[in-house]
């Protein structure tokens, strides 16, 4: 048995700060380090001090009250707090941590690495795929700028440290199996949630963890959707955003988004599109441009912000192969992404006269770009914010969406009646409850772990995972290990001269084996007839156990790596075995005195023969003048010349078994025999 163990220190019952430690067969793997928008103090980071083992428990760190009701909501300039306490830049987090793995660039998910190598120290592999590579360096310097310049935040990460930490990332391709080191070996598959988003499956000694990140089961406009193969992971670790969402369709939503903006731009007011700077800004600014051209809206200007359009466009070049198959055919024609009637924001746009629509980042209104021109244009009832993804609690998004628009708290020193419509539209590129389940089915785990959701509806999809797949399923929280008992698949090479033997030692000395498991013509082959390719999966595996077994019989080797961990098994013929140990064999023979008032030779070869199960595995011949010996055994029984009172039985411990159950028999027919060792 071995145990796997599931520790969240963010995202555990919570959408934010995605970091899930997975410690399997000895190995620890981060899986995601990202950041909280919600928060800004010691919160917006994962709880590192749970990895500490004499501070588990006592801390608990991200369960404190909300952020408003704290005081240091969003905006405010606190600083990083008790994560940054000596405690944990003291701590060898090199040493407790074999590697970290980056499933995309989304800030909630990378947001806390540079925090992690920089400040705290941890000096281990960091794995990621080459365009997340790319792209987030240049999202936590956006991030970087907006809570120093911006937020006067002082002992926060620096530039040179977001280049110090990229520096360390070693690149993952799809479908590339990645060797951590002798026992841990990593492989991504496709997400389908941003560019380069990745899903991870983690193996070692004989154990696996599928950990999803986001993901997309459904492919959009510039995407393929997420495909996993059948790896059965013993742990399905998967993200639940929107775990009790079956989204409409999506040609309805797009065609909704389209006459919101119409109507938004027809009326004279301005449309803000709070984006991600990559990722759904991609795929509207596509729908939009497209739009725009069909309806000759040319007059209208659309807007995105500034800088990040050209960088983000670079990258969906460079990375094509990462897109859908619909983009990478039509680049050759046209590149999707470069747009005919979107250009970059300035700032001042925002107080220009008349009519226009604005891409602009931070996608969940807490900082930045979208945050100002919202405080701009909330006042005017002809304007519209559609916010298309996913805010996480404490954001501006995240309260617009709940509906509060009076009094609303924008920062720290602003506080808005919102007179703007508010449209709330799911463009996230999430799997909703159907894709999770199709997911589920897709890799077959034994157990599912939900994170990345809000806690009421995880628990309406664990029972879902429940009842469908009949599958365990839990949603640990922050700083709970949830620990789950494993049956490791031990996979056994078997050598082929031990199978040969044991498959013609079965027809020679197991004539009644076959019969007894349904075999019963007599001739003791393998006869089953074949299985028709066509028959369902029940039915085979029914005849499959139908068959008689071939028992099998050998020395299982095992090797152990330099860390203990199992590693490869062989099944071997005693012989080959001890060849392989460098070991001598020591025969042993037994012989055993049976003592009778007239020891009569012939009577007991005739008794023997007529054993139908004795006779053919031992083949006893008459060997003169006083000795019977068995033509496939070891076994010997003689009349000593000087005491013709009594058998001598002497067989090599090998044979033990069967020459045990001969003498029972000679015993059988003299009922009065004596045996001695
Ligand atoms: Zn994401």
């Amino acid at each position: 048995m071995a145990n796997i163990e599931i520790l969240p220190l963010g995202a555990g019952q919570d959408v934010g700060r995605s970091c899930v430690v997975v410690t399997l067969a000895g190995k620890r793997i981060m899986f995601d380090c990202g950041m909280h928008m919600g928060y800004n103090d010691s919160r917006r980071f994962p709880d590192f001090s749970f990895l500490i083992p004499h501070a588990a428990g006592e801390s608990a760190m991200g369960a404190s009250g909300e952020v408003g009701a704290s005081g240091a909501g969003v905006g405010a300039a606190g600083e990083a707090g008790a994560n940054d306490s000596a405690r944990e830049t003291a701590v060898d987090f090199t040493g407790l941590i074999d590697a970290v793995v980056i499933t995309h660039f989304h800030l909630d998910h990378c947001g806390g690495l540079v925090y992690f190598t920089e400040m705290c120290g941890y000096d281990g592999p960091i794995y990621m795929t080459t365009p997340t590579k790319a792209v987030a360096p240049i999202l936590l310097e956006d991030f970087r700028k907006i809570m120093v310049e911006r937020h006067g935040m002082r002992k926060f990460f620096t530039s040179a440290d977001i280049k110090n930490c990229m520096k360390k990332v070693i690149p993952v391709a799809l479908h590339e199996t990645v060797h951590v080191d002798e026992s841990l070996s990593l492989k991504a598959y496709y997400a389908g949630h941003v560019l380069g988003a990745a899903m991870f499956l983690a193996s070692a000694g004989g154990s696996s963890v599928l950990y999803t990140g986001d993901y997309n089961m459904t492919p959009d406009r510039h995407l393929g959707a997420a495909w996993v193969d059948l790896c059965k992971p013993t742990v399905l670790i998967t993200e639940s955003t929107y775990a009790t969402t079956i989204r409409d369709s999506k040609r309805a939503r797009e065609g909704d988004f389209l006459q919101q903006v119409h109507e938004a731009v027809a009326r004279g007011g301005k449309v803000l599109i709070p984006v991600f700077a990559l990722g759904r800004a991609q795929e509207l600014c596509i729908l939009l441009d497209t739009y725009w051209e069909r309806m000759g809206l040319g007059g209208i200007p659309i807007y995105f912000s500034a800088g990040l359009t050209a960088k983000a466009n670079m990258y969906y070049k460079l990375f094509i192969p990462w897109t859908n198959q619909k983009i990478k055919e039509s680049f050759v024609r046209r590149n999707m992404f470069e747009f005919a009637h979107i250009s970059e924001f300035d700032r001042s746009y925002a107080d220009s006269p008349g009519p226009c629509v604005l891409f602009a980042t931070p996608g969940m209104l807490h900082a930045g770009t979208s945050l100002a021109v919202f405080k701009k244009w909330a006042h005017s009832p002809k304007n519209l914010v559609i916010l298309p993804g996913y805010c996480v609690k404490g954001t501006v998004g995240a309260k617009l969406l709940a509906g509060e628009t009076k009094a609303l708290e924008v920062d720290a020193s602003t506080v808005i009646d919102v007179k703007m419509q508010v449209s709330a539209l799911s463009f996230s590129a999430h799997a909703d409850a159907k894709g999770i389940l199709q997911l589920i089915s897709q890799c077959q785990p034994e157990s599912v772990v939900l994170v990345h959701g809000e806690r009421r509806k995880m628990n309406f999809l664990k029972d879902k995972i429940r009842s469908s797949f009949n599958l365990p399923a839990y949603n640990p929280p922050n700083g709970e290990t949830l620990t789950l008992t494993t049956t490791p698949h031990l996979v056994i090479d078997l050598e082929s001269d031990l199978v040969a033997a044991s498959l013609s030692s079965k027809r020679k000395r197991l004539p009644s084996y076959a019969a007894a498991n349904g075999d019963n013509d007599g001739d003791n082959d393998d006869d089953a007839a074949p299985l028709p390719l066509a028959a369902p999966l029940a039915t085979k595996r029914a005849k499959l156990l139908d068959r008689p077994a071939i028992p099998l019989s050998g020395v299982l080797l095992v090797d152990r790596d330099s860390s203990g961990a199992v590693g490869d098994a062989r099944l071997l013929s005693a012989s080959s075995a001890l060849q392989e140990m460098g070991m001598v064999e020591v025969g042993m023979t037994v012989a055993v005195d049976v003592h009778v008032a007239d020891a009569d030779l012939a009577a007991v070869a005739a008794h023997l023969a007529a054993l139908p199960s004795l006779a053919s595995e031992l083949n006893m011949t008459h060997d003169p003048p006083n000795r019977l010996v068995s033509a496939s055994t070891s076994l010997v029984i003689s009349i000593p010349p000087d005491n013709p009172s009594k058998f001598v039985f002497a067989w090599h411990y090998r044979d033990d078994a069967l020459a045990r159950r001969a003498l029972t028999a000679v015993h059988a027919l003299a009922p009065a025999a004596q045996a001695a060792l």
